[in-house]
Formats: C-alpha cells, sequence, structure tokens
C-alpha cells in the first residue's frame, strides 16, 4: 500500500503541470456544483480570487458542454445559466 501511493506520488512530480494543478478551487468540487445560491456565490468569489487559470477553465467549460444538458456547476467565474447564455451570443473571435 505505501510503495502504491509513493509510486503515485512520484508519477505525479514527473508529469507535465496542467491548468488544474494552479486552479484557486483545488479540492473544493462540492461547493463548485451545488445548486444553492450561497455556494454559487461562494465558488464565484473563489473564482476572481484571482485564480490564475480562469480562462483556461472557461475555454475547456466551453469546449465540452456541447448541449444544453450537459451544462451545469460554477467553472471560470461563471454559473451553467451564464455559460448557457454565452454559449448563445453570437461570436465574435478572439477571447471571453
Ligand atoms: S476559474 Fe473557478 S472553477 Fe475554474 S479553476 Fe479557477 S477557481 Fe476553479
Amino acid at each position: 500500500m505505501v510503495d502504491d501511493a509513493a509510486e503515485a506520488a512520484a508519477a505525479l512530480a514527473e508529469r507535465e503541470p496542467r491548468w488544474q494543478d494552479y486552479a484557486a478551487c483545488s479540492g473544493l468540487g462540492k461547493l463548485f456544483f451545488s445548486t444553492r445560491k450561497e455556494d454559487v456565490r461562494e465558488a464565484k468569489r473563489i473564482c476572481q480570487t484571482p485564480c490564475p487559470v480562469k480562462q483556461e477553465c472557461l475555454d475547456e467549460a466551453l469546449q465540452l458542454e456541447t448541449s444544453a444538458n450537459s451544462v451545469f456547476g460554477v467553472r471560470g467565474g461563471m454559473s451553467d445559466h451564464e455559460r448557457k447564455a454565452l454559449r448563445r451570443q453570437p461570436r465574435r473571435g478572439g477571447r471571453i
């Protein structure tokens, strides 16, 4: 068991860093997928701390959420409703 944990830690240390490694919400998943208004507000506040990977997070959410049914949770500083509205807007080029 200890060997497995040590191997996993070593593999993690050797891999290339990903943008998720720098997320301000690391370890706070439940809060970001709650439907309670207070939790959504708190999650969005954490995104504004600022989170250094907010744009990457939002880009990925918009890319992965290909249907209205697959949109949920706070990502990139926006609620699911805000991202749905954003996806309905015509593209203007450039980043959001
Ligand atoms: S923008 Fe918000 S949801 Fe995305 S990684 Fe940062 S803190 Fe997490």
